[in-house]
């Protein structure tokens, strides 16, 4: 990750990173070309795609907010949803 200086505008350096939470740290950066130090917000955004795992709990978790009979008609209208031997 390439991150500029506010100052001078060159490429400052991470010199730690402070997580606020699972998804927000703060990055501390020094400039070694203007000697100024600063903080950054680095903070997780949206999935462009998400992971296999992420994916099956994401789709685990709509499933869950259909009603049991449209959960069933969904399964019934598209069987290639079920994997089954
Ligand atoms: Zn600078």
């Amino acid at each position: 990750m390439r991150i500029t200086c506010p100052d001078c505008r060159k490429p400052t350096t991470i010199t730690h990173r402070v997580p606020l939470t699972d998804s927000i740290a703060d990055l501390y950066c020094t400039c070694k070309h203007c000697g100024a130090r600063s903080v950054f917000n680095l903070a997780f955004k949206q999935y462009v795609e998400p992971g296999q795992a992420s994916a099956a709990s994401i789709a685990a978790a709509l499933l869950g907010l259909l009603p049991e009979e449209e959960r069933r008609k969904l399964f019934q209208d598209n069987p290639g949803l079920l994997c089954l031997p």
